[in-house]
């Protein structure tokens, strides 16, 4: 619901009166959650991504402070011994991570956010953060399927290629801990399915604790 005067001269709350959605996307590598989150992100301009820390090397194209920020693992550890990052991983041998600091002040700012992160920042996130989180799982229709489309992205070797088929089994063991899953056999509807779990859980009643001065005005 948009801000504005109700009929009865209530104030209607803002959108900016409720806590944000920490919305953690999970899936293996070629799945499509990084698509499905752009799209996400394309329809929705109040949608927040963060952008996680990582050791590994930047792909083509990808940008520091956009896609990543790209340190060296020294510099990771230090702000995971810092308590920096609200949650790390080792994924394919290299660190991962998420900054505290931007989820903190952006959540409190009423912007949801997206959280593409693995099986293992899914469970610390959880416990850190246990009423802002909502999951999702992305499954692919089929293993097949899943090494076709790591074969299709030009910008990873094949032992990379090897090395996330072997994970992809490891994360799906893991789609149970999940709120909601999802299986991306044609993109627009995953895209739509996703966007269905991230309105709903907007509007969850534990959510709208500012509604309540607002319906107190209809005299209940
Ligand atoms: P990629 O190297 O393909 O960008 O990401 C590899 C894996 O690391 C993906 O499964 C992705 O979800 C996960 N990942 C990316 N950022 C984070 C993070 O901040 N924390 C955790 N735990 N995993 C992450």
């Amino acid at each position: 619901m948009e801000g504005g005067m109700a009929e009865n001269g209530a104030e209607c709350p803002t959108k900016t009166n409720r806590r944000g959605v920490c919305f953690v996307i999970s899936a293996p590598s070629g799945a499509g959650k990084s698509t499905i989150a752009n799209a996400l992100r394309a329809s929705d301009t109040r949608l927040r991504h963060s952008v996680s820390v990582t050791t590994r090397q930047p792909r083509p194209g990808e940008r520091e402070g956009v896609h990543y920020y790209f340190r060296s693992m020294e510099q990771f550890e230090a702000m995971a011994e810092a308590g920096e990052m609200l949650e790390w991983a080792t994924v394919f041998g290299r660190g991962y991570g998420t900054p505290r600091g931007p989820v903190e002040v952006t959540l409190a700012a009423g912007h949801d956010m997206v959280f593409d992160i693995d099986w293992q920042g899914h469970q610390q996130i959880r416990k850190a953060l246990p009423a802002d989180v909502v999951s999702l799982f992305v499954l692919p229709p089929s293993m097949t399927e899943l090494e076709r489309r790591l074969h299709g992205r030009a910008s990873d070797h094949p032992e990379e290629i090897a090395r996330r088929m072997a994970a992809a089994r490891d994360e799906i063991s893991h789609w149970r801990e999940f709120d909601y899953v999802i299986v991306n056999t044609e993109l627009d509807r995953a895209i739509a399915e996703a966007r269905a779990v991230l309105m709903a859980a907007r509007q969850a009643v534990s959510r709208q604790a500012g509604l309540a001065d607002f319906v107190h005005t209809f005299g209940v």
